[in-house]
């Protein structure tokens, strides 16, 4: 089998049309053509996120854009709230502390969502915390924050709200300025189905004002290099950005837009309640709670019995289906599948037929085609 299906929540299957983009000759990134190629690709960008806010385009995965929204808008010393429900909300927390930013932990169980009461208690009992990290869609658990309410509770306090969409974004509802968010962060390779290498964030007015009180931030991500550079004639990055990915994001958050992200947030809603019907149709359990389950991914528990390497591994290397294994204590408990970016009823038929087959092969459940009739079900 060559072509492998990507069912990762990231990186996700790019396009056609992205790949033939990115293919076009590498321009000076300091000449006008860059300038303009920057210019509306940044607004692409601010129209996806939904912010009348500039956004900038950050050379580098996602996590660089965790670090630059830390680092740029909180002081070493001063101290934030780390929202840790998986393994990003805990990358939040180890970037704030490599920053000499003082965490205060908010833990919530793996698998469930934190609630608006719990952000407000926190902030009551402490009124030194400077911005409070939030992950939309915790991404190794399957779980989605309800970051409106949220905001809705950041409004009557002076902290900064910081919000990784990076697995969200173009997948499930984000409206930074309707939300009031400050900070905002996004990556290329998961719901905006471009490839890794690419970053993306926005801030709010009362973010950069604190970036002005803030000395500590990295060289390579500082914000304020970046306005300057977005600033000149033409508009350019401080540094080196990827030419060619810029093009990809061009194009990729064009096709967002062309879909309508309304649109594109209903069908990705529509893949979850499929994945999850169609994961219980085949007798398995899901790992998170279902009220509060991503749109973008969903972690579902490894039956009693199955290996990760064999049940992976032959949806990989005898179906050509490619899923993503648990992460730290959840490694060999639970599979996810990411149904993010261009995904339909015929990837989901093809990723359930596969989890189907490979599970009747291993002995773990009856019927291999459960999964599939599900599917048919929820896209009649
Ligand atoms: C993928 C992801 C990131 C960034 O990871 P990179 O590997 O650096 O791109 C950050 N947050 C969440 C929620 C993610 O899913």
């Amino acid at each position: 089998m060559d072509e492998i299906l990507l069912m990762l929540p990231g990186p996700t299957t790019v396009h056609p049309r992205v790949l033939n983009a990115m293919s076009q000759a590498v321009v000076n990134h300091r000449g006008a053509k860059y300038g303009e190629i920057l210019t509306e690709t940044s607004e692409l960008m601010s129209d996806v996120f939904q912010t009348s806010n500039q956004s900038y385009l950050l050379t580098g995965s996602g996590t660089a854009a965790m670090e630059a929204a830390i680092s740029n808008v909180v002081n070493s010393g001063e101290k934030i709230l780390n929202v840790v429900g998986g393994k990003f909300g805990e990358r939040f927390m180890k970037i704030a502390n490599a920053h000499g930013i003082t965490t205060e932990e908010l833990a919530v169980e793996w698998g469930t969502a934190v609630t608006p009461e719990a952000i407000k208690a926190a902030l009551d009992a402490d009124e030194d915390i400077k911005a409070v990290s939030v992950v939309h869609n915790e991404t190794s658990t399957g779980v989605a924050a309800p970051i409106e309410a949220i905001g809705k509770v950041m409004k009557d306090y002076d902290a900064l709200y910081i919000v990784d969409t990076v697995s969200s974004l173009g997948g499930d509802y984000v409206d930074v300025d309707k939300f009031g968010i400050d900070v905002c962060i996004t990556g290329s390779q998961k719901c905006i189905a471009a490839p890794p290498g690419m970053a993306a964030i926005t801030l709010s007015d009362d973010a950069w004002a604190a970036a002005d009180k803030v000395d500590s931030h990295t060289f390579y991500l500082d914000m304020q290099a970046a306005k300057k550079s977005g600033d000149k004639n033409p508009p350019q990055t401080p540094y080196t950005p990827s030419v060619s990915l810029t093009y990809a994001m061009n194009e990729a958050l064009k096709m967002v837009m062309e879909e309508g992200l309304e649109n594109r947030v209903a069908r990705h809603h529509k893949a979850a309640k499929a994945s999850v019907a169609a994961s219980k149709a085949l007798g398995l359990e899901l790992f998170a709670d279902e009220k509060v389950s991503s749109a973008t991914v969903t972690a579902v528990k490894m039956p009693e019995g199955v290996t990760d390497a064999e049940f992976r591994g032959t949806t990989r290397d005898k179906y050509g289906v490619e899923l993503a294994g648990g992460q730290d204590h959840l490694k060999g408990n639970i599979f996810r599948i990411g149904h993010m970016g261009n995904i339909s009823y015929k990837e989901l038929v093809q990723t359930f037929a596969a989890i189907g087959m490979t599970l009747k092969g291993l002995g773990a459940i009856e019927d291999a085609g459960a999964g599939v009739a599900s599917i048919t079900e929820s896209y009649l």
